[in-house]
């Protein structure tokens, strides 16, 4: 935690001086607690409702509110009329396009960004498709790098502030180090990105991996849970309607542990537990494209033979559908929708590939809920029975449990989504940075 070692690391000799650092640490604690309460309810919160949930006293949660009104984190809503004696209750909520968090991301077949503001609401977004199979790394970076500026200049003029980005790529990230080690599907490997986006100092950059910061974006963002009904009277949304997502509003609600997986040309997962990540030793986990499904299969580019990715990727399902690879996946859909013999066969030998994987996930990791992005959001009806095969066949639990195989909530571009939230969880952790308050 940056504010504890930030505490500890400075040197305070003097009593007053120490006794001032804690009271500075106590109120920067005091804040979050008060931001987390507040952003993570269900629905609008007043001051006292605050103070009920965190314990702490109503004078002083007023004065952290007030912060956090001032440095444009949290707005007030009219006042609602108690239905007993009292004073009305103002709730407050998530303010709209004020702090907002930019999310950028190359994958095989397009780049682009995503700027969601503190309701979760996308407020820019710019994606430029393209095949980046073996492109060059710097030209690459120095068209995102462009297209995010664009971003943030049309955002900042609106008067809105960036807090960060996130980079998500399609392979090994590590993050600390903020290098790129390799991405096969790109042709990509060991470089440092962030310096070849070439963006103003001033707009921190982390890199990530793409298929877990889509699988954060299944969760519900800061401010969302309420659903826009609560957080967002302006917009008049029916309750469930999440940025990206399908405009049924139906959807259950995703359990706190599932694992996402993102079908695109490469396919990447993401081990959700407890609404964390789990990343493993170096943040390398999740790497189910190559699972190997037949080790007398076809090579990989990860340089192994019989891949998941070889029979479930964008690419193995056009080639195996007889499909131009340029192709949109609306093509493939529209041959398995016209029971193409080419396609449906395609479509069984991915959906075996793509059950034998899960199952194998299934048998380690018990976990009920998997969630496909990407490509596989449309075509789940099309490999829904060979998957179940497969589940049916080889998990060994499968007589008392049946897994729920369910499209992603958030679909679309989830990873630029997923990225622009992590940008803003890390504002409402650590509000302070935000306040003038002392
Ligand atoms: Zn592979």
């Amino acid at each position: 935690m940056n504010r504890d070692e930030a505490s500890t690391s400075s040197r305070t000799p003097a009593r007053g001086r120490s006794t001032a650092a804690r009271q500075h640490t106590l109120r920067e604690y005091n804040l979050a607690l008060v931001s987390h309460a507040l952003f993570d309810a269900p629905r609008p919160r007043s001051r006292a409702d605050l103070a009920a949930a965190t314990g702490l006293t109503r004078a002083t949660v007023s004065v952290l509110v007030d912060q956090l009104i001032d440095a444009r984190l949290v707005r007030e809503l009219p006042p609602v009329t108690p239905q007993r004696a009292g004073r009305p209750a103002v709730p407050l909520t998530p303010a709209e396009r004020t702090i907002v968090g930019l999310g950028l991301e190359v994958n095989v077949d397009y780049l682009g960004g995503t700027v969601l503001d503190l309701t979760g609401q996308v407020v820019a977004q710019e994606v430029v498709p393209g095949d980046l199979h073996g492109s060059d790394p710097a030209e690459v970076l120095g068209r995102l790098g462009a297209l995010a500026r664009r971003l943030v200049e049309e955002v900042e003029a609106q008067d809105m502030q960036v807090a960060g980005a996130r980079l998500a790529l399609p392979g090994l990230v590590d993050a600390r180090a903020g290098r790129l080690q390799v991405a096969p599907n790109l042709g990509w490997s060991s470089f440092l990105p962030v310096p070849l986006l070439g963006l103003p100092e001033r707009l921190p950059v982390e890199i990530a991996n793409e298929a877990n910061l889509a699988g954060l974006a299944q969760l519900a963002a800061p401010g969302d849970a309420a659903g826009p009904a609560g957080t967002r009277p302006r917009s008049g949304e029916p309750s469930g309607d999440r940025p990206g997502s399908t405009p049924d509003g139906a959807a259950p609600p995703v359990p706190s542990s599932f694992l996402y997986v993102s079908g695109e040309v490469g396919i990447g997962s993401a081990i959700v537990i407890d609404r964390e990540l789990f990343l493993g030793n170096r943040g390398w986990s999740g790497e189910i494209g190559h699972v190997v499904v037949d080790p007398n299969g076809p090579r990989c580019l990860c340089g192994a033979t019989g891949c998941l990715e070889q029979y479930a990727g964008k690419d193995a399902m056009l080639r195996a559908a007889g499909i131009a690879l340029d192709a949109p996946i609306e093509t493939f859909l529209d041959a398995l929708e016209a029971g193409t013999p080419s396609a449906l066969a395609a479509a069984v030998s991915a959906g075996t590939a793509l059950g034998r994987a899960l199952a194998n996930f299934v048998n380690l990791v018990d976990i009920e809920t998997v969630l496909l992005g990407g490509i596989y959001t449309d075509l789940l009806p099309h490999l829904r029975d060979a998957v179940t095969t497969e589940l049916t066949t080889r998990v060994l639990a499968s007589p008392w449990t049946e897994l729920d195989l369910r499209p992603a909530l958030v679909a679309d571009h989830a990873a630029m989504v997923g990225g622009a939230r992590t940008v803003l969880r890390d504002v409402v952790a650590a509000p302070s940075a935000w306040t003038t308050g002392d």
